[in-house]
């Protein structure tokens, strides 16, 4: 049994029937806590660990705009989730081009990652969320896989929210004929964000796979060891993501002060970025690597690959300049 199994469980026996948004958030703390998930070794890659080319076009888009502000302040590079800080590095480095060279306050919960985090990143802040970012100087943010990790809530028509049992040696969600999800905790995190945008200035870029409009349906999944798994199954030995609810998010950050922009496929967002140009330089510096790079390119942007299904959202101060390539 994982300890997660053991703690929730525990829970179920003591309380009754958890929610699935409940379950969610116990089992992925356990999964992100111990462990560096990411890469061929791992359950799972993500854009910035196919290629350098990703992260530097998120610095380059977050530089832009700071640059178009005028310049303003001390501009912090907030990320959410950063993983192996693989993206941060590439981002600031495509930033220090610009003459950009802000100081990094980190949103990661688990220590196994911060410890990785910190051996790339050692002049980082960490924090537990984001109320304690700092409240002065223009943040640009930038979260990629981050909000498809936070817990959603699972609905029946009529709105009563499921709830998952223990039964019989397994996990068992509530039956209904047709599911609705939502998720108060990432609305929560665009609120707060937005409303930090509004007061202080900056720009937010959210990059996560999910729908345009809300659907219908139940997209909770697990991955481990780069396949499907099941999700009610060895809590915290699995990622468990929902798809992100885009227009969602967008409006909430609206409604907090922020403007909204997109969101745009991925690949559409990379290709107006210059990804081609990018992979043509990279190329003519290391000739031998020219097919890695234009493989890396083609699952980065082709809409079988990551093109399509994942998106970006973009969130600016209202005095903020029009972001590029939105
Ligand atoms: N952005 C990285 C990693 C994506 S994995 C990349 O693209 O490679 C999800 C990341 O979000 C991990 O760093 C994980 O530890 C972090 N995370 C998950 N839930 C979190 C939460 N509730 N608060 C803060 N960080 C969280």
């Amino acid at each position: 049994m994982t300890p997660a199994e053991d703690r929730l469980r525990g829970r179920i026996a003591a309380e009754g029937p958890i929610t699935v948004a409940e379950f969610m958030a116990e089992a992925n703390a356990a999964y992100y806590a111990g462990r560096d998930p990411l890469g061929a070794g791992g359950d799972f890659v993500t854009a910035p660990e196919i290629s350098q080319m990703f992260g530097e076009l998120v610095g380059v888009w977050l530089a832009d705009l700071w640059l178009r502000a005028g310049r303003p302040g001390t501009a912090r590079y907030v990320e959410l989730g950063p993983g192996r800080g693989t993206l941060a590095e590439d981002a600031l480095r495509a930033m220090r081009g610009t003459g950009l060279e802000p100081p990094l306050d980190l949103v990661e919960t688990s220590p196994a990652l911060r410890r990785a985090q910190a051996g790339r990143l050692p002049a980082a802040r960490w924090h537990e969320d984001v109320s304690t970012l700092p409240d002065s100087g223009p943040l640009l943010v930038v979260a990629n896989e981050f909000f498809d990790a936070l817990p959603v809530r699972q609905l029946a028509p009529g709105g009563r929210e499921l709830r998952v049992r223990f039964d019989d040696g397994r996990f068992v969600r509530d039956q209904a004929d047709e599911i609705v999800e939502d998720s108060p905790a990432s609305l929560a995190v665009v609120r707060a964000l937005a409303a930090r945008l509004a007061a202080q200035g900056g720009a937010a870029l959210i990059v996560d796979y999910g729908h345009e409009r809300p659907a219908r349906g139940d997209t909770l999944q697990a991955v481990r060891g780069h396949a499907f798994a099941d999700p009610w199954e060895a809590p915290g030995t699995r990622d468990l993501t929902a798809h992100v609810d885009f227009a969602a998010l967008a409006d909430a950050a609206r409604e907090a002060g922020a403007r909204a922009f997109g969101p745009r496929s991925q690949g559409e967002w990379l290709d107006a970025m210059g990804i081609q140009l990018r992979a043509a330089s990279l190329a003519k510096a290391a000739p031998e690597r020219t097919e890695e790079i234009a493989a890396a390119r083609e699952r980065l942007t082709a809409p079988a690959q990551m093109g399509r299904l994942f998106k970006a959202l973009a969130l600016t101060a209202p005095g903020w300049p029009e972001p590029e390539a939105f």
